[in-house]
């Protein structure tokens, strides 16, 4: 199984995965005050090379482009230093003064509220926490803290948030990929253990069955749901559960 992506390209971003593992992590506790002992969190820790001309700006339009596909993100409580967070990033200061934000931590701090907004849709939990560590040393991988007891959860939320954000820096279309694969991995969730079948999903969300096929395939090829098979099938539906571990 496919765990984690390991690197990301587009035409001025690179991400590299360095490590992604779900567990406790007592050292997280002391970054967040809302991080709870008892819940296991999600440790990803990414190395990033992007230098967009206004940092300022292309934050903001790719804030924009994210908040389209997932409104729920300007509810978020944002801890942060007044210029990265994400209810008014900031504005692009004058030529003189130089920029506001260090884009690539403004990005991975990004990468945080998606990934928070993505686990939280899933699983259907009130609160989810996370922090962004940004290194000392910027050659250094950053840290990324997020609650996430579910390792499949975990693996689905790295996918689509990187995956949104090289596919809209790059100014490609997201072509199946945007809401509706966050909305059928959460009916996939709401079903665990049970396996649902890709023509009832694609009726109940009122989609056509090829595209839910689609978008199931993409959610076994990250690792998300695995393919069950039946021996007795004549329907020509495809069963998927949610993968396990
Ligand atoms: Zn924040």
């Amino acid at each position: 199984m496919k765990l984690f992506p390991k690197r990301l390209e587009g035409r001025e971003i690179a991400i590299d995965v360095r490590a992604a593992n779900v567990g406790k992590y007592p050292e997280a506790l002391g970054l967040n005050p809302r991080f709870h002992p008892d819940v296991s969190r999600l440790k990803l820790q990414l190395s990033i090379e992007w230098d967009p001309e206004v940092p300022e700006e292309a934050i903001r339009r790719l804030l924009g482009s994210l908040i389209n596909l997932s409104p729920s993100l300007k509810n978020h409580s944002c801890r942060g230093p007044k210029e990265y967070q994400v209810q008014q990033p900031a504005a692009p200061l004058s030529e003189d003064e130089g920029a506001s934000v260090e884009p690539e931590l403004a990005l991975v701090h990004l990468i945080e509220h998606v990934m928070i907004d993505v686990v939280a849709f899933v699983t259907g939990s009130r609160t989810v926490s996370g922090v962004t560590g940004a290194p000392e040393d910027l050659s250094r991988p950053f840290d990324l803290f997020i609650d996430c007891p579910d390792p499949a959860v975990a693996r689905f939320a790295t996918h689509l948030t990187l995956h949104w954000i090289v596919t809209l820096l790059d100014g490609q279309s997201l072509d199946g990929t945007g809401p509706s694969t966050l909305h059928l991995a959460r009916h996939l969730y709401r079903h665990r253990p049970h396996a649902i079948n890709s023509f009832a999903a694609a009726k109940k969300m009122g989609k056509d069955p090829d595209s839910v096929k689609r978008a199931l395939d993409w959610l076994e090829e990250k690792g998300f749901g695995c393919r069950v098979n039946h021996h007795m099938n004549f329907s020509g539906a495809s069963y998927y559960r949610l993968c396990q571990g």
